[in-house]
């Protein structure tokens, strides 16, 4: 596996790759990887001829008062379960090997970010597709593979694509979770032992939301109430943040379950704050 620090350096690489007819997949992550982040990374293997995850912090995406600083990072350790994994470039540069000091360029989705986790996080989307966009560029991916953890992320990237005829197929991949429940994150290394006890009830209070849902309570209203109702007893160590039920695409607000949803949570815990979704 070759490590890539450089921007340029990768993609006089990648359309070097392409001229002689090499398929490329990518995996976008920020690092310090866990499960989640290896089952993206086998699913990709298997779809093109090069494989390219990156690695890369983006700063254009945390608001001033998150965890930039903090972000847990261990380069050593990732780079051996991605070579591990199969992956024949991890691409880790610094933020001045994408950003130019003057950079004046931002792509931004705003139908599909103004609620949920774009509510809370006012740049954060505009910084996500601004640097998927840039590492599509750069990697030359004809096929690239997403988290469904990240699903408001995952519907905003689809549509960039389609809208912007960006020529790279969106694979969908399911949440890897612990045998506990709790989606796997890089953010649970901030999470104390109590919390870590508590925190499985996210997913238990979407299952059984969905169970609810499946027996025929089909308003929004009275699932997300009695959801709050759930965590209020069962989760005393979180803050709700939102419970919203949406359109799995359009990411609009539903009031009744017609045919599908999803619903989406954020859960303040003391040291983190994590999120979670259920399709149903
Ligand atoms: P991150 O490093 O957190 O930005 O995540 C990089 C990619 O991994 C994104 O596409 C995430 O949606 C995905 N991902 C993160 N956690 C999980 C998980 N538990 N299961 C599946 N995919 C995940």
């Amino acid at each position: 596996m070759e490590i890539i620090k450089n921007a340029r350096e990768l993609q006089t690489k990648t359309l070097k790759l392409r001229a002689e007819g090499k398929s490329i997949a990518l995996v976008p992550t920020m690092g310090y990887f866990h499960r989640g982040h290896l089952s993206l990374m086998q699913e990709a293997r298997g779809r093109a001829d090069v494989l390219i995850c990156s690695l890369f912090v983006n700063p254009t995406q945390f608001g001033p008062n998150e965890d930039l600083e903090s972000y847990p990072h261990d380069l050593e350790r990732d780079a051996a379960l991605a070579e591990e994994k199969g992956v024949d470039i991890l691409f880790a540069p610094n933020p001045a090997d994408m950003y130019y000091d003057n950079h004046s360029t931002w792509v931004a989705v705003p139908e599909l970010t103004k609620n949920l986790c774009g509510a809370s996080r006012p740049v954060h989307f505009r910084g996500v597709a601004t640097v998927v966009t840039k590492l599509f560029m750069l990697s030359q991916a004809c096929v690239a593979v997403f988290g469904q953890k990240d699903w408001q992320q995952l519907a905003m990237i689809k549509r960039m694509v389609r809208d912007l005829d960006i020529p790279i197929e969106i694979v969908a991949h399911p949440i890897v979770r612990e045998e506990s429940g709790l989606a796997l994150s890089s953010r649970n290394v901030y999470l104390k032992e109590d919390e870590l006890q508590q925190a499985p009830m996210i997913r238990k209070g979407l299952l059984r939301l969905k169970e609810q849902a499946d027996s025929g309570i089909r308003d929004c209203q009275v699932l997300k109430n009695n959801l709050i109702e759930f965590y209020n007893s069962e989760l005393p160590l979180g803050t709700v943040e939102y419970i919203e039920l949406v359109h799995p695409e359009d990411m609009n607000e539903l009031e009744t379950i017609d045919d599908h949803a999803l619903c989406a949570v954020a859960i303040k815990m003391i040291s983190a704050r994590l999120i979670d979704n259920i399709f149903v």
